[in-house]
């Protein structure tokens, strides 16, 4: 009986199947939705819209189709939009999204290509939202001349997939926590709010949960500067042991969380300072209960910032259960001028420099040359921020954040290769491409600003003393660059490294973009900065698209057979180089003056275990005569999943058990980070065989 009944339903839409909607509902086939769906998404006048939905009706009927959906309805629309030549009408009422086939293979075996990401529901997810996202930033965010010059490669735009909806990194104050306590969600209503920690175990506890609760609104790195300082006061009167188990606690809990960005440990860094500098002497201390104190000072918590920064470095030191190194959270060191010539800190030096030797965990913020600030943070890959006086002030006040709100990266090479050796067109290529970045970055400001004001970064939006927790007027608007070494062997046939003349061509436009970009600074107001590019997916990207179009003309480095090529980054020597060491270093550490925004210098250890004592006298000279800004040593290492092992060198075979290289993980710098090296993409694991390494 019921089937019949059922039966007779179904006959009696007789042309139609029912629609199977996006809202996940049967509702019936009805031409008026779709003129009502094209005047609101498209703007198309009403005859326009009641046209193309009744054409579309009779369409639909003569294909006498089993199955309907909303998607498929969408597809025929999308059609006689073009059919009519309203391709800006079809743009705005197509679907973004993945094709089923795609989506099967993501459930299957995640994204090869974005290995970083481990295979995990999480990262399915987040996958399937990016491949959206991207499409959106590059179809609705950004006019086609731009959308364009990312997709030909003539520029790069970093985290595309959070274009929309994300600032880039944050250095956040601790000391702002550590007063107001934790607000994870920014408002307070979804769930439970704390109060400032009165216990060490809760001021860890909340560093560590802010800024998980952060990652949330921002696509790059976060961190803390002054870590070990600000947490002082609450290790007053522990025992060591104590203090060591409160830092393994932290640095545990930063490289186990497993939820940030579609399943992964948050990016953070901590910049620790083996004592508490000068500088900050007089600065009233945030005590436990968060009051600020009115008459302890940081100067009066020296005995335990050192005795925190110790326990730290001992963590590092031992790594994880395994006695695997930790890669996050990013371990910064300070060097500052008044505690490497004193030899106060000679212990802890010595002691960082056999982290640097077993692991090669440390990153070292140089402040020992005359051009560096007091106060200055690196953080995320290779950023550094300098307060300005509005900073210093909020600093003063303990709060103070500084962050990037988006990277944009120029092409050198391919600027070279259609200047073909005319400087004049060089130039002026070069300003053409850099404006290119400056409008992609103003776009971004304007999307954030309206983020901010519809109430979609709550975080960013928590109030801070008044006002918003990101302060968007201050953040910084980051142009790269990527390719320096081959834009100069394009250009004038000579490598950065072979010869005076590459080297001041080199500088002349480096110095030519940051001229630049202090003119975008004073013409806008605004915070541009330039910056040595963390070209991790871009300097392979940008040198497969190149050859491709070039062809012999493309000067790209590794095996252009396979196309597993890539561009030197920024402005480094090509890895391959053999070249002294110092040479390299002088070379690379030259361009830190200039790129102030963010630079690194790496230098790839060889197979030797140099003594503590050789590396930190070689760590000494690099800081106190070169111009190195930032700058960190990269150990090579293996790790045995078998008897888990882990080893110095890129193994083929275990040392401590024979396991074959099917068992082994090899692990390295990436380019601001440690990662295993099977989630590197082609280009840059030629870069990693192609480095050459050095021996201290
Ligand atoms: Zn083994």
């Amino acid at each position: 009986m019921q089937s019949q009944k059922l039966e007779f339903k179904v006959d009696s839409l007789k042309y139609f199947p029912k629609v199977r909607t996006s809202r996940i509902m049967f509702e019936d086939f009805d031409p008026e939705k779709i003129k009502h769906s094209l005047i609101v998404e498209t703007g198309l006048s009403a005859t326009m819209a009641e046209e193309i939905a009744f054409d579309i009706a009779s369409r639909i009927r003569n294909f006498d189709l089993k199955f309907l959906s909303a998607p498929l309805i969408r597809e025929f629309v999308c059609v006689a939009l073009l059919e009519k030549n309203l391709e800006k009408e079809r743009a705005r009422y197509t679907r973004l999204g993945l094709p089923l086939y795609d989506v099967e293979k993501l459930i299957q075996a995640g994204d090869k290509e974005n290995a970083n990401l481990q295979h995990n529901p999480e990262t399915i997810h987040k996958l399937a939202a990016d491949a959206v996202f991207d499409q959106y930033a590059l179809l609705t965010c950004l006019p086609p001349k731009l959308a364009d010059a990312h997709i030909s490669g003539l520029i790069h735009i970093h985290d595309l997939e959070y274009f929309a909806t994300r600032p880039f990194c944050q250095e956040h104050d601790l000391r702002f926590f550590l007063r107001k306590g934790l607000i994870v969600d920014g408002r307070g209503v979804h769930t439970a709010v704390a109060g400032p920690a009165k216990h060490p175990e809760v001021a860890i506890l909340h560093a560590a949960k802010a800024l998980a609760a952060a990652q949330t609104n921002w696509a790059g790195g976060q961190g803390y500067d002054f870590f070990n300082v600000w947490l002082a006061p609450f290790v007053r009167g522990l025992p060591y042991e104590r203090i060591k188990q409160l830092a393994q606690m932290f640095i545990y809990e930063m490289s186990q969380m497993y939820v940030a960005r579609g399943g992964q440990t948050v990016f953070s860094s901590i910049a620790l300072e083996c004592a508490v500098p000068k500088i900050i002497w007089d600065v009233p201390a945030v005590l436990p209960g968060g009051k600020v104190s009115d008459s302890l000072t940081y100067e009066d918590f020296y005995e335990e910032a050192n005795r925190l920064f110790n326990a730290i470095i001992d963590v590092y030191l031992e790594g994880d259960y395994l006695g695997k190194p930790f890669n996050f959270p990013k371990c910064e060191v300070k060097l500052r001028r008044e505690y490497v010539e004193s030899g106060e800190f000679e212990e802890e030096y010595l002691k960082i420099a056999k982290l640097t030797s077993k692991f090669g965990t440390p990153y070292f913020l140089n402040l020992c040359p005359d051009y560096m600030p007091d106060i200055v943070n690196s953080q995320c890959c290779r950023l550094i921020f300098s307060p300005d006086s509005d900073e210093l002030e909020r600093f003063r006040n303990g709060a103070l954040r500084m962050g990037s709100l988006q990277v944009v990266t120029v092409n050198l090479p391919r600027v070279a290769y259609e200047a073909r050796g005319d400087d004049a067109r060089l130039f002026e290529l070069l300003d053409y491409t850099m404006d290119l970045a400056k409008e992609v970055l103003l776009i971004k400001r304007e999307i954030v600003r309206e983020r901010m004001e519809s109430g979609a970064l709550p975080f960013c939006n928590m109030d801070c003393f008044g006002e918003p927790y990101l302060n968007l007027d201050k953040q910084v608007l980051n142009i790269g660059f990527v390719g320096l070494n081959e834009m100069l062997k394009a250009h004038i046939n000579m490598e950065l490294h072979e010869g005076g003349d590459a080297w001041r061509f080199g500088l002349k436009v480096i110095k030519h973009m940051v001229d630049r970009v202090n003119d975008y600074k004073e013409e806008t107001g605004l915070r541009f900065g330039c910056i040595q590019t963390p070209a991790e997916s871009c300097a392979h990207r940008l040198a497969m698209i190149d050859l491709r179009f070039y062809g012999d003309r493309a000067i790209v480095q590794g095996d252009r057979n396979s196309g597993a090529v890539y561009y030197t980054n920024s402005s480094h020597v090509r890895p391959s180089a053999r070249i002294p060491l110092v040479q390299r270093i002088n070379i690379e550490a030259s361009f830190h003056p200039l790129t102030r925004g963010g630079a690194i210098l790496h230098i790839w250890l060889g197979e030797g275990n140099p003594s503590p004592e050789a590396m930190w006298s070689f760590t000494k000279k690099v800081a106190t005569q070169t111009l190195a800004a930032y700058f960190t040593y990269t150990r090579d290492l293996t790790i045995c999943q078998n008897c888990s092992a882990t080893s110095a060198g890129l193994l083929e075979t275990c040392l401590t058990c024979g396991a074959n290289s099917e068992s082994l993980e090899h692990w390295s710098r990436i380019t601001g980070y440690y990662q295993r090296v099977r989630g590197w993409n082609a280009g840059k694991r030629e870069e990693l065989r192609d480095r050459t390494r050095y021996n201290i």
